[in-house]
């Protein structure tokens, strides 16, 4: 029996309804590609999610209203309650769940699809269109899942993050693909195979294929680094909206293909863009088996022994009274510190004495793309203070102080300076290049990749050590008073 809606409406409506879902994820997704209205753009892409979900639950008769509305209820509460509860720092491997959970749900709805419509007929009766796009959906639906668990688990450290590159890794990977591309196109190809037995109405090759990819797409990501996990995050991003736009094909849904590809295409051109930042190209990612923590090996004492000067918050103020131009490079720990208002009160005071203020943000800072930039705007730092690395890069000449608050891979000089370094290649950001630079950590330790950083030692840097949050507080109360 057809839903609700179907019985009043005509079939045009229900494609109606997909065609504004799908203009309101196009205008969502324009709207953040700018800060200014990100925030707009998500409530659009969420109200264009609503409306499809809606019409789908009351246009086809799926479940009873009463398991759909407790389905919608529970989801949505863990949805809401992880969105408040999780920690900003938490997000990539909440981003990397989400991935996994898109995945997963395409690969289970392109199967109960099939045995919906197999429903007790042959087997031979399974069109080509439907077999062929279920097995595409159960492919990548089935590595996402898997896949973005093993990269939540590494973000987490509930996995291990270090770098592995063997060639049995790679047969193993070669020989699962293989498995489940095989088991996909018996299911394609030769349906009637299977015969009409009862186990047939399983589609048995559907789930070896669902298998063998689930187990491609942990012994994928298992040997990447840690380091490397932003660009595998996006990738799987991009995947999960393959899978969901193919499944869309599946059920013959527009509005899904829609969400789908642009999920897929700007997953895709993330992962481009942050290959880019950390000089990377993709296949040396997924297959180089770099990027990961070898800083153990390396003795930090022979790099930094009597070569780091100390500062303190009352010498950085006075550095920063006769400054005319100050660069603050935020980083991981202004994040752990949520010393992000601090930061921009900060800013706001030297900006009020005619020093010239910016951030240099760089593109993989913190532990997700766009972590600075949304912690900043959080403390309602205005747009043109952000300064991405190619702008800010060249100016470092021309600034009198370096602020580094809690930032450690992205601007260490090893990175240009040193070809066997996990971070070699990697674009940072030259702060060394300034008058003076003022590194605020709580130690020496090492930051994300686990390889010491030379420029702690360098002539013209001072350290400020301390927890980001107090030392930035301190740095306003000093230069309040110093001013004043
Ligand atoms: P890093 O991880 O290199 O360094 C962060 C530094 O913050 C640490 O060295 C730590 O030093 C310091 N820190 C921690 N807590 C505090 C605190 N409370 N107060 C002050 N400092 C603190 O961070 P970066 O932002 O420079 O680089 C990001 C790294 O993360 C890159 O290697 C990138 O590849 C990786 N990454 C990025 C993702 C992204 O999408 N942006 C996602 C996943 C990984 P100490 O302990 O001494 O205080």
């Amino acid at each position: 029996m057809p839903g609700i809606l179907a019985q009043y409406l005509p079939d045009a409506a229900l494609q109606l309804a997909y065609l504004i879902a799908g203009i309101l994820f196009i205008q969502g997704l324009r709207d953040m590609t700018h800060p200014r209205t990100a925030t707009r753009g998500n409530q659009i892409s969420a109200a264009g999610m609503f409306l499809a979900v809606v019409v789908t639950a009351l246009w086809f008769d799926i479940l009873s209203p009463l398991v759909l509305a407790a389905a919608l209820l529970i989801g949505g509460g863990i949805g809401a309650w992880l969105a408040v509860t999780v920690e900003t720092t938490e997000m990539p491997q909440l981003v990397g769940l989400f991935n996994g959970f898109g995945g997963g749900a395409s690969a289970l709805v392109a199967g109960a699809e099939l045995i919906d419509t197999f429903n007790g007929a042959s087997v031979a009766t399974l069109p080509v269109s439907l077999t062929a796009t279920a097995a595409i959906a159960g492919i990548i639906g089935s590595v996402t899942f898997w896949g973005s668990l093993v990269a939540a688990g590494k973000l987490h450290g509930l996995v291990g993050d270090s770098p592995v590159s063997t060639n049995v890794g790679h047969a193993i990977k070669v020989l699962f693909l293989g498995a489940a591309v095989v088991a996909g196109l018996i299911l394609v190809i030769q349906p009637e195979t299977l015969g009409d037995s009862p186990i047939a109405s399983w589609i048995p090759s559907y789930w070896v294929l669902v298998a063998a990819a689930s187990i491609l797409g942990i012994f994928l990501v298992v040997p990447i680094g840690g380091a490397d996990m932003p660009v595998v995050i996006a990738l799987l991003n991009s995947y999960s909206g393959l899978a969901a736009a193919t499944t869309g094909f599946v059920l013959g849904n527009t509005a899904l293909i829609i969400a789908g590809t642009l999920v897929g295409a700007s997953g895709l051109i993330l992962t481009v863009i942050m290959c880019e930042s950390m000089n990377r190209s993709l296949t040396n990612v997924l297959f180089g088996g770099l990027g990961g923590d070898d800083g153990e090996s390396e003795d930090m004492e022979d790099i930094y022994e009597g070569s780091i000067q100390e500062t303190s918050p009352e010498e950085v103020v006075m550095l920063l009274e006769t400054a005319d131009r100050v660069v603050v490079v935020p980083g991981y720990g202004m994040a752990v510190a949520q010393a992000q208002h601090a930061v921009a009160e900060l800013v706001e005071l030297l900006d009020e004495h005619g020093v010239d203020v910016e951030f240099g943000i760089h593109p993989v800072a913190g532990r997700m793309p766009g972590h600075m930039n949304a912690l900043l705007a959080e403390a309602d730092v205005p747009y043109d203070k952000m300064r991405e690395l190619e702008e800010v890069n060249p100016t470092f000449s021309q600034t009198d102080v370096a602020i580094v608050c809690g930032a450690n891979d992205v601007v260490n000089p090893r990175a240009n300076e040193d070809d066997g370094s996990p971070i070699s290649g990697m674009p940072v950001l030259n702060v060394a290049e300034a008058n003076t630079v003022i590194v605020n950590k709580r130690s020496l330790s090492p930051g994300f990749s686990g390889i010491p950083n030379p420029l702690f030692a360098r002539d013209n840097t001072s350290m400020l050590f301390g927890d980001a949050k107090e030392s930035m507080q301190d740095l306003v109360n000093d230069y309040k008073e110093a001013t004043n």
